[in-house]
């Protein structure tokens, strides 16, 4: 027998992005006694201090703390370092605020966790298997995926190192180098969608007394038709506010009067609390970013690489299911590895042929909540759909579960959630004459 106990010899296996999911899956495949390796562009995060840019703080739900528990990490990252978020605080243009809990039958939450802390997590317990070997600062730079081979280029010295292996993963997120080399085989199938809006992070600090200046347990929005602003709460008492607005609006703001005035009319709340002289220096030192949505397929070459993650589907991040998605392909992949006992050809031809269906669905899901998170929670139609569709929830759980509840609290498939929503919307509309409503994410 081979290391922990494995009939089978085990598969040299090189993954290619050690960002969230990529750490998570080096963790699941080292628990297999496979021989991982893990090549990351940046230095090591664990040595580096947070930069600004892509999210600073995500929403981890029920997908993500599964994934999590295979590897022992839910405890500690939900308990210790999570914290928790049992429904919406909106704010509305008049200053004026009120409460949408996500479930108020069972009081399920999502969790705001940092990016950072949970990369870290991810990448220190890999050092409690001898099987897995993490190489920073490389770069891949070339490809051949039908021979398992890659080249890298070491970012401090500039030197290339040839790798090849029984399998490539690559989880080298929505840009990814893995994929653009699939998209050079046959039948690729490829799609990718800019969105109009941009993003760009600000931050409240902790108040006087230290503490947050929000009540912390909720996801805050300020929707305002065609943008929005959304603040989570971070450890250290301060907040990540998040501005998505089209990038035409980010273009026009470019005086701190400008800034100051377009805050005062839609966010005139949130001033005081980020405060002035901080919102100025902030979005003018920062730049909007943009938001871009990946679908594509097969997942795979022969049985030589496969990808997971942004890389496999980036979707717009308005469900809060990015990386809870790309957690869930770990945790699908692992149990494909177990059903077909090491074979790479079964593995990656089941995951190819079945993962598409729920990862499209999710990103159908995210960019519909797009239009519908920044407008329609402040719809009486959407609060009245909301108020019916708990109560049923409460009357029969089995039957009616809400779509928003069942992507974040359920571990259901994707599309089997828009079928319940689909099935729900038949009898709603019954009632209602017209279906007119959707939910929104956060
Ligand atoms: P990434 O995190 O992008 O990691 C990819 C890694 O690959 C990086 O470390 C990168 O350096 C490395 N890499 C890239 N190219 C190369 C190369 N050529 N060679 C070597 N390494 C390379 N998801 C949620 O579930 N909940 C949320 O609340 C949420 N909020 C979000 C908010 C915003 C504003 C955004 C933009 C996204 C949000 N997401 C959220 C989505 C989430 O961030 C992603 O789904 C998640 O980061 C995907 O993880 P990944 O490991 O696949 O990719």
């Amino acid at each position: 027998t081979y290391q922990n106990g494995r009939k089978n010899k085990p598969l040299d296996i090189v993954i290619v992005g050690g960002g969230l999911v990529g750490s998570l899956e080096a963790l699941y495949l080292a628990k297999r006694g496979h021989r991982v390796r893990l090549y990351e562009y940046r230095e090591d995060i664990r040595n580096t201090p947070t930069a600004r840019g892509r999210s600073i703080n995500l929403a981890l739900s029920v997908r993500g703390r599964k994934a999590l528990r295979g590897v022992g990490l839910e405890q500690q990252m939900v308990q210790e370092h999570g914290i928790p978020m049992v429904g919406r605080y909106i704010h509305r243009l008049d200053g004026s605020t009120y409460i949408i809990p996500y479930d108020s039958r069972t009081n399920q939450c999502i969790y705001s966790v940092g990016r950072n802390f949970l990369n870290c997590l991810l990448l220190r317990e890999s050092e409690k298997y001898k099987n897995v070997e993490k190489h920073f600062n490389h770069k891949l730079i070339n490809t051949n995926l039908q021979k398992g081979l890659l080249t890298f280029q070491k970012t401090q010295t500039n030197e290339t190192v040839d790798v090849n292996a029984d399998l490539i993963i690559g989880s080298d997120g929505a840009y990814s180098a893995v994929r653009k080399a699939m998209m050079k085989e046959p039948l690729f199938d490829y799609s990718q969608k800019y969105i109009e809006h941009g993003y760009m992070e600000l931050c409240i600090p902790p108040g006087d007394d230290g503490e947050f200046q929000m009540p912390s347990q909720y996801l805050h929005i300020w929707p305002r038709g065609n943008f929005m602003l959304i603040a989570l709460p971070n450890q250290d008492r301060t907040w990540t506010v998040t501005l998505f607005m089209p990038f035409a609006k980010f273009n026009e703001i470019d005086s701190d009067e400008k800034l100051l005035n377009f805050f005062g009319k839609y966010f005139s709340d949130a001033i005081p609390l980020i405060g002035k002289k901080k919102l100025m220096e902030d979005f003018f030192s920062g730049s909007a970013l943009p938001l871009v949505s990946v679908k594509c397929r097969p997942y795979h070459v022969k049985d030589k690489a496969l990808l997971i993650g942004d890389a496999a589907h980036a979707v717009v991040p308005f469900y809060g299911q990015g990386m809870n998605c790309g957690f869930e392909d770990c945790t699908i992949l692992d149990e494909l590895f177990q059903k077909h006992n090491d074979n790479l050809k079964n593995i990656l031809d089941e995951f190819s042929a079945t993962r598409w269906v729920d990862v499209f669905a999710i990103s159908d899901l995210a960019m519909y909540n797009y239009v519908e998170m920044r407008d329609l929670v402040t719809r009486p139609s959407y609060l009245f759909r909301k108020t019916i569709d708990d109560f049923l929830f409460w009357l029969i759980p089995n039957l009616w579960v809400p779509l928003y509840n069942s992507v974040s609290f359920t571990n259901m498939p994707y599309s089997q959630c828009v079928k319940n929503r689909q099935f729900q919307d038949k009898y709603w509309s019954l009632y209602n004459g017209a279906n007119n409503s959707n939910e929104a994410l956060g």
